[in-house]
């Protein structure tokens, strides 16, 4: 168990042994980022269940891990948290870093030096790393909205989910035919049927590549207009019409839901657009199939 800060240590699940150890230290609290939950007396708790590999969607909980320790802190002057996974190197290391981003400022890449400074054995495997490259992109806040949270997330499902079945309703986006918005909406070509909202789309840097973010990156290139020409479709996140021809298939592809024609294809585990980046999963609408139509806002007609 080694101390970050006033108040915030990382250790592994041995250090929960020690009972004297964690007194002396004046533990209050411990937050346990593991496969398995500790039996824990005496503690105010949190558990977080995660594998230390590229399954894990550690970046969803990272707010809740950085409010949990931070509460603890400011309980009372005495409170002092436990941050552990099993032996102190990559999961609980991942959530000290994103702590030591939100709460001193720091960049990724200095938060982290930092915590290899005071504790060398650190490791953080690379999956964490690219996810808290995302973390900090979106101003270390989990945004919901951010179109690299929902291609994260949605990634993350292909995995959680192998065989596609029983995937969470809340990865569809709301059929916006059923809904008004003053946002733009893309329709069919040939029916007019609206198929999806410019929110839905998932940009993506152009060009080849594995990762469209990458703390290997020194930032990360929004493409200009001409850039984006070169991709003849849209990727987007899929949309609740979509539900019954996604659900238990690996690939196919996207028809108009009213009008039955060809609009583009899917594949959970990714297809390369006309560009040359490979995106996983992919939704695309070819460009060609579909118009934008921007909503301006008109008085009723009596
Ligand atoms: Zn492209
Ligand atoms: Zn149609």
């Amino acid at each position: 168990m080694i101390a970050v800060e006033a108040g915030l240590y990382i250790g592994s699940v041995s250090d929960l042994k020690d009972v004297q150890m964690l007194t002396d230290a004046g533990i209050t609290h411990i937050l346990t980022v593991d496969s398995d939950e500790p039996a824990l007396t005496g503690f105010h708790t949190k558990f977080v269940r995660a594998l230390d590999d590229a399954s894990t969607d550690l970046l969803s909980k990272l707010d809740d891990c950085v409010s949990f320790i931070t509460e603890a802190q400011t309980q009372s002057e005495l409170s002092a948290v436990l941050v552990h996974c099993h032996v102190g190197q990559s999961r609980s290391a991942a959530v000290v870093t994103a702590y030591l981003m939100k709460t001193q400022g720091l960049s990724l890449q200095d938060a982290y030096t930092k915590l290899q400074n005071l504790k060398p054995d650190v490791k953080m495997n690379e999956e964490f790393m690219d996810q808290l490259a995302l973390f900090e992109l979106m101003d270390c806040k989990v945004d919901t909205t951010n179109p690299l949270y929902k291609q994260f997330r949605l990634k993350k499902i292909t995995e959680k989910y192998p065989e596609l079945q029983n995937v969470p309703k809340e990865v569809f986006a709301v059929d916006p035919a059923q809904t008004q918005n003053a946002e733009a909406v893309y329709r069919c070509r040939k029916c007019r049927r609206t198929l999806f909202r410019h929110s839905s789309i998932l940009s993506h840097c152009v060009g080849g590549g594995a990762s469209a973010f990458s703390h290997k990156k020194t930032k990360i290139v929004t493409p200009t207009h001409e850039e984006q020409t070169q991709c003849t479709s849209y990727f987007i996140e899929p949309v609740q019409w979509m539900e019954q021809a996604l659900l238990g298939v690996m690939d196919g592809q996207l028809l108009c839901p009213k009008c039955n024609s060809k609009l583009g294809s899917f594949n959970w585990y990714g297809e390369q657009c006309s560009c040359g980046r490979w995106v996983t999963p992919a939704f695309q609408m070819h460009k060609n199939r579909v118009d934008e139509i921007k909503y301006i806002s008109i008085c009723p007609l009596k």
